[in-house]
């Protein structure tokens, strides 16, 4: 206001000066306007000062309105800027109390954030290491590989880089645009753990083995030998021997199983003749449905000079599996067909039988360990549960697949897959 009444009384007195309307007029804008320029002068100095907490001149009128809504909004940044801040920090305390290592990675693939744990497991240093390459830090070619594919369903194991003896298990989730969230986990323990668990029951499978064949051997000789035995006693030495059939299976399954946990060696790679394997199989299938004193036809349908690569004791183990489970679970004059044929994604190998077939709702726990539909009669077949274990993981091995489907009451379909880009070690063929 005291601004309005100066810029009028100087219009005042210049218009009488001058005795001029239009000198008054122009005395009175002009000291408006210098007011004017000098507010903004002000605002910009403001606006320039790099102490943020610096007050705004004081005001009035509509300048004054304009500098405290300017100073409200600015107090109210400040104050959702320290929010986030606190936010950000609790964020990143609570993610540095993590035993898993937290890495985000942008799109780009350089390092942006990492937790202490990270830092740690992969010896990352704050101010080197802040948008260098995720894989200047991870030179492994299977991550290499794993990353650039960008397909992230299983996590991948690699060696930590700072320990070779430490392995680290790496899950990557991808959020934003392309920006990458990698939690790591020392499975050193575990997997320690595990190996432990595997030698248990592989060195406990080998210990029964032997003790096993003694009492199978004595009751087999007491049976040849004492013919003159009591009925009874006799009845009770056939139990015995068949329990001891059967814990001696069990056995030998469970010894193959832990076997096949451990890697696969591709050294051991060979071209199989499926025409021979089969022939195998085909003959211990036969030899099942004589044990059961049943018969089943099992009919061969092959591609002349189908060759599968891999291990040719684990390649022979599956077809025997599958064979035997057909013929097994297939009633007297059933039938069991195999074939074989190739397809883009590798050779398929279907064993089908109209047995008495699967109920949909077991399909999908099959492949567990001890897993069994009808536990009476499966073991009345001589069965231990663990043959579509063996199956499944043979295959898994070989990088294949399987496939159940099945009918209750019409019959069961197993097709497994192997793929044509296993390599044989050398081009040799199976002895
Ligand atoms: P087992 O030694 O009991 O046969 P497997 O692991 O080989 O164990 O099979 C698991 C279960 O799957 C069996 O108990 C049986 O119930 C079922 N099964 C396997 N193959 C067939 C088949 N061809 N037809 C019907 N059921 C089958």
């Amino acid at each position: 206001m005291p601004k309005a009444y100066a810029a009028v009384a100087l219009s005042v007195i210049m218009g009488a000066i001058f005795w001029s309307l239009s000198w008054a007029i122009a005395s009175g804008l002009m000291v408006l306007l210098l007011y004017h320029v000098r507010k903004l002068q002000q605002l910009d100095v403001w606006l320039n000062n790099d102490d943020r907490l610096a007050e705004l001149p004081e005001s009035q009128g509509i300048w004054g309105r304009v500098f405290d809504r300017i100073e409200e909004l600015q107090v109210k940044h400040f104050k959702s800027e320290q929010e986030l801040t606190t936010a950000i920090l609790r964020i990143q305390k609570s993610a540095n109390a993590l035993r898993e290592g937290v890495i985000t990675v942008d799109a780009s693939g350089a390092l942006e954030w990492w937790n202490l744990s990270a830092r740690k497991m992969f010896g990352l240093k704050n101010k080197q290491d802040r948008g260098a390459p995720l894989l200047h830090l991870l030179r492994e070619p299977n991550f290499f590989r794993y990353y650039h594919h960008a397909d992230f369903g299983q996590p991948i194991y690699v060696q930590s880089p700072v320990n070779p003896e430490r392995v680290l298990e790496i899950a990557v989730t991808s959020f934003a645009k392309g920006d990458n969230l990698l939690i790591v986990r020392d499975m050193t323990e575990s997997i320690k753990l595990g190996n432990m668990r595997r030698d248990f029951i592989g060195n406990i499978s080998h210990e029964l083995r032997t003790p096993l064949t003694v009492i199978q051997g004595y009751l087999e000789t007491f049976q040849l030998h004492y013919p003159e035995l009591d009925a009874d006693v006799q009845k009770s030495h056939t139990r015995m021997l068949a329990q001891a059939h059967r814990m001696t299976n069990l056995v030998q399954d469970m010894l193959v199983l832990s076997r096949l946990e451990g890697s696969i060696d591709r050294s051991k790679f060979v071209r199989n003749q499926m025409s021979i394997l089969l022939a195998q199989a085909i003959s211990r299938g036969h030899d099942t449905a004589r044990k059961l004193d049943k018969k089943v036809t099992i009919e061969l349908c092959l591609e002349r000079q189908a060759s599968v690569v891999g291990v040719k004791s684990e390649i022979l183990s599956v077809l025997t599996h599958l064979v035997t489970n057909a013929v097994k679970y297939t009633q007297h004059g059933g039938r069991v067909d195999i074939a074989l044929h190739t397809t883009n994604d590798g050779w398929c190998i279907n064993v089908s039988d109209n047995g008495i077939g699967i109920g949909q709702k077991h399909l999908p726990r099959l492949t567990e360990r001890f897993y069994r539909v009808d536990p009476s009669r499966s073991s009345t077949s001589g069965g231990t549960g663990l043959g579509l274990a063996i199956v499944e993981r043979i295959i898994l091995r070989h990088e294949g697949s399987l496939d159940i489907s099945s009918q209750k009451g019409k019959g069961s379909h197993f097709t497994c897959t192997f793929p044509h880009q296993n390599m044989p070690s050398s081009d040799k063929e199976a002895m």
